[in-house]
């Protein structure tokens, strides 16, 4: 039985998920991210900007979908040097309404730049939302955000100075940034350890790459390949909402899929592919004989000791493509749960 981990039908579209434009601290016009990140085969763009949403549609067309987003922060501050932050939650909200312009969390108090001053809504003006950095505070945010329809992201976890303690009791998230450009611009590299903090703790999270773009020259270093029916914008938050995407820095992943117990990866010129698991137990298969495009795992071994009982965590595995310039594509973590056809005796 042959079972699409990527999904077989629809088409690969390259998203960029998290920037900054003129309308916060960003040095680039909505108009001109368009252009730019259309010349390089991008479809999609989350307009991301800093404490106000706003709608780009008037960018949409057949061959670009904008979406609606924003970055909100929760700051910690260090005694004595105001406006100074010792760590920061930065979380991403991508909205299911692309119309949509605001939430119950933002307030006036936070927008910190002129250029979006004018889209402090009334309400922004007469909400007070004291946000403090605790895990209360935070989770309350994401759980709000969630109920007003967004997808809620962990963004930049290493550029923020956070840590396990930082993170993981906080719930709902969507999906978590483990490589963000504008992070490796400033000296901080994100890692998959956040990912694999939440995984393990059975929140099912997706990777995420992203630019976090400020100026032309933080962008396309990190995106997400989203395999969808169609460019329209219901069905492609649907898309990223279920997971049918990897997130990448360079290699692309054509294929995933299980055959019975194998799992075929399908890939551009590969130096390295991985397969991780919840356990000690990982498959590596590094290029011997000329760059690796298409490889087998047997994962039956891995398989067979899923149903053991007394596992320390629910069993997943997640494949990462690496090139040579070691550059790596990320798959989402698969639950061997979510999986059909696979169950033993025990
Ligand atoms: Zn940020
Ligand atoms: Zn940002």
């Amino acid at each position: 039985m042959k079972q699409f981990l990527l999904p077989e039908e629809g088409k690969f579209y390259k998203a960029c998920l998290h920037l900054h434009s003129t309308d916060s601290d960003g040095k680039v016009t909505p108009e001109e991210i368009k252009k730019m990140y259309m010349e390089k085969g991008y479809s999609i763009v989350a307009y991301t900007d800093h404490e106000v949403i706003i709608p780009h549609n008037d960018l949409r067309d057949e061959n670009f979908l904008p979406i609606t987003g924003a970055e909100i922060a929760v700051n910690k501050q260090i005694p004595g040097l105001p406006g100074r932050y010792s760590k920061q939650y930065h979380i991403n909200l991508l909205s299911f309404d692309p119309y949509r312009t605001e939430t119950s969390v933002f307030t006036r108090s936070y927008v910190c730049w002129p250029s979006s001053i004018p889209y402090i809504s009334e309400k922004m003006n007469a909400t007070e939302y004291p946000r403090k950095y605790t895990n209360e505070c935070v989770n309350d945010i994401i759980r709000i955000a969630r109920e007003e329809g967004f997808l809620v992201a962990l963004n930049h976890p290493g550029l923020s100075g956070q840590n396990y303690p930082d993170y993981a009791e906080l719930n709902g998230f969507w999906g978590v940034e483990v490589h963000n450009t504008g992070s490796v611009g400033l000296g901080r590299v994100e890692t998959e350890q956040p990912l694999i903090d939440f995984l393990e703790m059975d929140k099912r999270v997706f990777p995420l790459a992203t630019d976090d773009m400020h100026t032309k020259s933080g962008a396309f270093g990190g995106w997400v390949m989203l395999k969808a029916p169609a460019l329209e914008y219901s069905t492609v938050m649907n898309s990223l909402e279920k997971g049918d995407f990897y997130s990448s820095t360079g290699p692309a992943i054509h294929a995933l899929y299980l055959e019975d117990e194998t799992l075929v990866v399908e890939c551009s010129e590969a130096s390295l592919i991985r397969v991780n698991t919840e356990r000690r137990l990982s498959m590596i298969k590094t290029a011997t004989d000329g760059p690796l495009t298409r490889v087998c795992f047997d994962m039956h071994p891995y398989f067979e000791g899923s149903f053991k009982k007394n596992m320390p965590c629910k069993p997943y595995f997640r494949v990462t493509v690496q090139d040579e310039k070691g550059l790596r594509a990320y798959t989402r973590a698969y639950f061997v749960d979510e999986l059909e056809g696979i169950s033993y005796d025990e």
